[in-house]
């Protein structure tokens, strides 16, 4: 039973019935809708694949969408592309105007503000690097602006993406188009909302306002780190947040590529050490863009977030715009499969640093015990799915089966490792809890006598952090 879980953009490729239908059969548990490229159209057929899949499949896939969030671009350039020659000089100016070879402005003038002599601008994922040279005040033609040093030869086409590392870009965290955005995913029933170049708790807290504001406070929040203000306030944000997802397209852009690898570890392991859901992405099978059987670099890749403790892997390209998402996401779940039954000698096990409450307490006695007594099956009982993910990042040997109220906590569930969730309702007393317990661990998988369930929950139980007990069943 496959412990890691799948999450797959859903795109061109994608958005037909029967190539949707395979990805739910390979295993996917979460389709992505990326605001920054799905039209309203895209959208709802996305979320109508979700819900027949729910319907004739009897697959619970649930959705995120995901914001556009800050997103810095050039102007747009006569004839729609300037060539980039190294050495050349080229001025970012203030006002608004129609790119060339000369100069060029950006969508948020008020970035230029905090350029400096030496700053590195990067365009197109880094492509063309830039040298801030000379500062020119708003006296200057145009507006005044930067002059720079181009340092890389390139064609770019217009509105190309831009990065400043380090550079605070004093852009609005959460757009018009980002409100309009989250209040979409509110109207249609999401499940996770990815927030895309988050940099502070700060950016969590105005996401989490808006969920409240349009009546889904409880919306799972994944704050996709991507920048290097997040890696330096990696602590509070994953303090804030619901959940992680480690973007390495844009991160790898933003600090200095060689050290992704390393952050991606830093950040798998704070995440559960927190009791966070964390997710590696991007570029998991990119070969599988165009051909049919992937790299060894990249089977090692995904392996390695899995020994790593991962809750998801991540496919966007591949089943978005790619020529095989059927077969990329097979290959994505059967190597996850083969990692996961190696967990035990080169997963990373018990990470130790839990807290000291009563269910970081529970957590780690459950886990424990299930250990010790060779358990097959934890349940645990969960308002909001806390608990659940609590065992989870603790990389259980047991498989845990959330008794949930609703299908919107099950659907919380999605990404957390190892964990299948079971609407129950609420229970009236913890025997009645036990008692069902031990009822749906015996139909969910095959038991013999003498094995044991290790069952955990709270009673009364009124909301989240209200686990309070732990019992042991034999059967
Ligand atoms: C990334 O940059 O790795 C990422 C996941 O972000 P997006 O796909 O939104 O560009």
């Amino acid at each position: 039973m496959r412990k890691t879980k799948m999450l797959c953009g859903i795109g061109p490729a994608t958005q037909d019935w029967e190539v949707f239908k395979k990805l739910v059969m390979n295993g996917l548990n979460v389709a992505r809708v990326n605001f920054s490229h799905a039209t309203l159209e895209e959208r709802k057929t996305t979320e109508d694949l979700v819900a027949r899949a729910r319907k004739e499949l009897g697959k619970d896939v649930a959705i995120l969408f995901d914001t556009k969030g800050p997103d810095l671009r050039t102007c747009s350039f006569e004839n729609d592309f300037i060539d980039f020659v190294a050495g050349a000089t080229i001025k970012i100016v203030r006002e608004s105007v129609l790119g060339t070879k000369d100069k060029i402005s950006f969508n948020f003038p008020q970035v230029i503000d905090n350029l400096a002599i030496g700053t590195e601008i990067l365009l197109n994922d880094g492509f063309v690097r830039l040298e801030v040279i000379s500062v020119e005040d708003e006296s200057g033609e145009n507006g005044g602006g930067v002059t720079c040093k181009i340092l890389d030869s390139a064609t770019l086409q217009s509105r190309r993406g831009v990065n400043i590392p380090g550079v605070d870009l004093n852009i609005p965290f959460i757009s018009e188009v980002d409100e309009e955005d989250i209040k979409y995913s509110c109207e249609h029933d999401g499940d996770f909302l990815g927030i895309s170049f988050v940099s502070s708790a700060e950016d969590v807290r105005a996401a989490r306002e808006l969920l409240v504001k349009y009546g889904r406070g409880d919306m799972a929040i994944l704050s996709k780190i991507e920048t290097k203000k997040a890696i330096e306030n990696i602590d509070e944000i994953i303090d804030e947040t619901d959940g992680i997802i480690i973007a390495r397209g844009d991160l790898s852009v933003e600090v200095p590529f060689i050290e992704v690898p390393v952050l991606q570890k830093m950040i798998l392991r704070k995440c559960r050490e927190k009791g966070k859901v964390c997710i590696v992405a991007t570029e998991m099978l990119k070969s599988m863009c165009k051909n049919s059987r992937p790299t060894k670099a990249e089977l090692t890749d995904i392996s390695t977030a899995v020994f790593d403790g991962t809750d998801a892997v991540w496919l966007s390209d591949e089943t978005t715009i790619g020529a095989h998402p059927d077969l990329a996401s097979q290959y994505l779940g059967e190597v996850a499969d083969e990692a996961e039954a190696y967990y035990e000698e080169y997963g990373t096990k018990y990470l130790a640093s839990h807290g000291h409450d009563t269910p970081d307490l529970l957590a780690s006695s459950v886990v424990k015990a299930a250990e010790d007594g060779n358990v097959k099956v934890i349940v645990a009982a969960t308002m909001s799915g806390f608990t659940a993910q609590r065992i989870s990042n603790l990389k259980p040997n047991a498989i845990v089966l959330a008794a949930v109220p609703d299908e919107r906590v099950a659907r919380k569930l999605a990404l957390t490792w190892g964990v299948y969730p079971i609407v129950t309702g609420e229970y009236g007393s913890t025997d009645e809890l036990v008692a069902d317990a031990v009822k749906r661990a015996k139909e969910f998988m095959s038991l013999d006598k003498g094995d044991k369930i290790v069952i955990t929950g709270g009673f009364p139980n009124t909301g989240i952090k209200k686990t309070n007990f732990m019992k042991i069943e034999e059967i």
